[in-house]
Parts: structure tokens; C-alpha cells; sequence
């Protein structure tokens, strides 16, 4: 199949998908492409895909915040359990402005694959409240997360529902919603999220976990390309410079990569010799921004996509490789930090282009592997040491990673189709052998 097999749509793209209006629904399309796609590959009935393209529960709530200025302010949550056959649900909550239903169903659709992939008895799930953190005061912030967690109270629980930061949200955000649950519960209950202080019962090693994952998931792609684990010199690119990909630019300039350029909201920077990522860390923890780095060029956004580097790494939103720039991507290896940073019709071009894509749901798996070790230590009340939690994290990741490689080598399926054919049937057996009720 290639791109010309598509129709062309409104906005003059060639698309498996029809158009769509915002970028959440866009996410919810290509999710739901994806899913067909396994569907089609592991011929689940009608029923079947039909179950699993849809949410089992979802919540949508009235945040009412009060502003410092004494105004009042309503803005709209989300919390989308997708599924629940293999275990409870798990997934993120974000803050973004553009944060709506259907963004946070692709989210927690995504989630269900991927702890099916890696091996972890969770459903997917996650959560969304359309707000921009960095327009708000902490304790405005403090306020939001509280009554938004107020809201979704019945839904979540170590048992049933457990939250973890996603792109907004962070340690802080983490140990509110643990407090206002235990408040709620009238005893402290840890194991509500992840990701939380290691005061508050968080485990050593979550906080860079996604970006570990994301490190070793490029060394598997790097000797599957060229034999060799080693990526010594290799140029990398990393589009988002929050908890995942700054800590992922700084995993990979660790194992020998040359970073030559990141990117955030507030600007990109490039230096073709090499970035000295601690230092650009240091200059954004301290200016909110990698923007103004006194040791690189100012770049633009788009540009930072198309640069002639051997490893892209998105790791900021949704939708952003697309059918628009995917041609001019030059990167000859993607590993997507991010949710959903490629669009099913750039897929088609990144692979007719020979580029290699490691998608998402193996990826950035790393996250939620650390989460749930982080649970299970909750459950246990004890805490491992980063090097065993390090060495777990490494072994799913690296088995994961293997499947997919095999299946993908074996059938002549993209590492995503492949990626999205195991979970997909992991979960499809989940229901098989439990049944439907009644
Ligand atoms: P974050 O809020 O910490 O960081 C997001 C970064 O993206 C920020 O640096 C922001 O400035 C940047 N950004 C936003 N729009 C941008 C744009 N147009 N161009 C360039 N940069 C832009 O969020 P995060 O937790 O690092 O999450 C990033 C991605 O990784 C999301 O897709 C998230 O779902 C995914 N993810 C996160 C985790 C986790 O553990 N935090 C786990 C798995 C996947």
C-alpha cells in the first residue's frame, strides 16, 4: 500500500482517514486506523474490533477554578478508561490547552496496546483537563488538580484506575492528586499514582524512566541497522525538551550520540559539532526554555524535523510528522518519544522512504514499565534500588523491543504494525478467555 492509494482530502492531503477538525480528533482517527489495521492482520471478528475501537468508560466533569484575582473560572476534564480485561486501568493525566475527549481516548487507547505489548497487567487509560499550566499560579494549580480529582474520585483507585504525569503535569501534580484521594479515603494510599515524589512512596528511576526506555529502544534500532549496538557519533534531533525528551537527549549524548539540535515550545536551537545537553538543561531549568542558548543558532520548528541528522526523536505532541513534511524528513531512524507524533499517512512515506520508524507504544513504554514497578512496590511497601529497578525496566524493554523485531522481520510488517498486531491480540485474548457478562 503507498499514500497514492488514498483519497485525496479537503486540505489536499492523500489520507486513509477523513479529515478532521481538532488535533485530538485527528489522534482518534489514526488510533482507530491503526486498530483496524491489526484487526485486519489478526482477522478479529466485526465484534471483536468493534469492542476494542471503543472506550468502556468515559468521564467527562466541570472543573470550576477560583482565580487569585477572586474570579471564577470552568474549564473541562476528561478521565477515558479504555480497557479493563487484562487489569486495572493506567495512564497519564495532562494539562494542554487543547486537551479534549477525543485526544484523551487515542491516549488511552494507546495505553491498553502498549501494556499489552510490554508485558504489564494494565488496561489503558488516561486523563486530560484543558487548561494551560503555565498561565496558572501554583496554588491555582494546586486547585485545578484537586477538584479535578475531586470529580473523577470514582473512578480511579490503586484497583482500579492509576494516574501518572503526562505532558503539563509533573511529581507535584502527582502528589496532590495522592493527597486529595487519601483525604477522601481518610488513610494514605500511595499506590493511587505514579510518578510521585520518592518521599511519597515514588520509585528511584521513574523520574527518567520514558527517556531510558527511549535510549534503549534507539541502541535495539541502531543494531538492527548497522549490527552494532553502539552509537557512537551518531546526530540526533529531539523535538520537545520536557521530562521525556530532555532527559532522552541527555540518555542518548550519554551513550555517545552527538545532539546537535532540541526544541521546545519557546524556540529550537542547533550546533552541528554537538550540544552540551547538561548545560542546555541547566540554561532552560533556569530560563523556561531552550531558547536563548548562548552556545547554539536559533532554528526554526519545522526546520528541527528536517535536518539531515541520523536520529529524529519526537517527544512533545501529537501529529506532527504528517504528509506535509514526512518527505522531507532526512532522519533515517524515528524513535517516538511522544504519543502519536506520526500520522498514518506520513507512516506510509517515512517507510516508503526507508525510514525506520520505532513507534510509541514500544518507545515510550518505558514510562509505564517504571509505573508499574513503582505500584507493585507500593502494594508491597518496600522500594527497590535504582539498579533493580534498572535492570527490570531494561529487560522488558529489550523483550518487547525483540517481539516486535522478530514479528515485524518475519511477516513484512512496519515496527508499528507489528507493535500494534501483538498487543492488539494480547488484549483480544484477554476477552476471549474471560467471556462476556452476562
Ligand atoms: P512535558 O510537558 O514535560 O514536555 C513537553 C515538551 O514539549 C515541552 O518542552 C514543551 O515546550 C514541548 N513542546 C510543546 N509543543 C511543542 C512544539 N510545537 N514544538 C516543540 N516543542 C513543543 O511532557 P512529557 O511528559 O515530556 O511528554 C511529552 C510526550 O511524551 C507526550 O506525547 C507524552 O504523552 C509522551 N509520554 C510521556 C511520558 C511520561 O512519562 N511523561 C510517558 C510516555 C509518553
Amino acid at each position: 500500500m503507498t499514500i497514492t492509494d488514498f483519497p485525496t482530502t479537503a486540505s489536499g492531503v492523500r489520507s486513509p482517514i477523513p479529515h478532521r477538525q481538532t488535533q485530538g480528533e485527528h489522534a482518534l482517527a489514526a488510533a482507530r486506523f491503526q486498530l483496524a489495521e491489526a484487526a485486519r492482520f489478526l482477522g478479529l471478528d466485526d465484534g471483536m474490533h468493534r469492542m476494542l475501537a471503543t472506550p468502556r468508560r468515559s468521564l467527562t466533569v466541570s472543573v470550576p477554578v477560583r482565580r487569585e484575582d477572586g474570579r471564577l473560572e470552568v474549564v473541562q476534564g476528561h478521565r477515558v478508561q479504555h480497557n479493563l480485561s487484562r487489569g486495572p486501568a493506567k495512564g497519564g493525566i495532562r494539562f494542554h490547552p487543547a486537551t479534549d475527549l477525543a485526544e484523551v481516548t487515542a491516549l488511552a487507547m494507546w495505553m491498553t496496546w502498549k501494556c499489552a505489548l510490554v508485558g504489564i497487567p494494565y488496561g489503558g487509560a488516561k486523563g486530560g483537563v484543558a487548561v494551560d499550566p503555565a498561565t496558572l499560579t501554583t496554588r491555582e494549580l494546586e486547585r485545578v488538580t484537586r477538584r479535578y480529582v475531586n470529580e473523577i474520585l470514582p473512578l480511579i483507585g490503586p484497583e482500579k484506575d492509576i494516574p501518572a504525569p503526562d505532558v503539563g503535569t509533573d511529581e507535584q501534580t502527582m502528589a496532590w492528586i495522592m493527597d486529595t484521594y487519601s483525604a477522601n479515603a481518610g488513610y494514605s494510599v500511595p499506590g493511587v499514582v505514579t510518578g510521585k515524589p520518592t518521599a511519597l512512596g515514588g520509585s528511584l528511576g521513574r523520574a527518567g524512566a520514558t527517556s531510558r526506555g527511549v535510549q534503549i529502544a534507539a541502541l535495539e534500532a541502531f543494531a538492527a541497522m548497522n549490527g552494532s549496538r553502539s552509537p557512537e557519533g551518531a546526530t540526533v534531533a529531539v523535538q520537545g525538551f520536557g521530562k521525556v525528551g530532555a532527559l532522552a537527549a541527555q540518555y542518548l549524548a550519554d551513550a555517545g550520540c552527538r545532539v546537535v539540535a532540541v526544541s521546545d515550545v519557546g524556540g529550537a536551537v542547533v550546533r552541528h559539532t554537538g550540544l552540551d545537553v547538561a548545560a542546555l538543561r541547566a540554561h532552560a531549568a533556569e530560563t523556561g526554555s531552550v531558547h536563548g542558548y548562548r552556545d547554539a543558532d536559533p532554528l526554526s520548528h519545522g526546520d528541527l524535523l528536517e535536518l539531515d541528522v541520523d536520529v529524529l526523536v519526537p517527544a512533545a505532541l501529537e501529529g506532527v510528522i504528517t504528509a506535509d513534511n514526512a518527505p522531507r524528513v532526512r532522519a533515517r531512524l524515528v524513535v517516538e518519544g511522544a504519543n502519536g507524533p506520526t500520522t498514518p499517512e506520513a507512516d506510509l512515506i517515512l517507510a516508503d522512504n526507508g525510514v525506520m520508524v520505532v513507534p510509541d507504544i514500544l518507545a515510550n513504554a518505558g514510562g509505564v514499565i517504571v509505573s508499574y514497578l513503582e505500584w507493585v512496590q507500593n502494594t508491597q511497601a518496600y522500594s527497590w534500588s535504582a539498579g533493580e529497578v534498572e535492570m527490570r525496566l531494561r529487560d522488558l524493554m529489550e523483550n518487547a523491543y525483540r517481539a516486535v523485531a522478530e514479528l515485524a522481520g518475519g511477516r513484512d510488517l512496519t515496527l508499528r504494525q507489528a507493535a500494534h498486531a501483538i498487543g492488539v491480540e494480547r488484549v483480544a485474548e484477554a476477552h476471549r478467555m474471560r467471556g462476556l457478562y452476562p
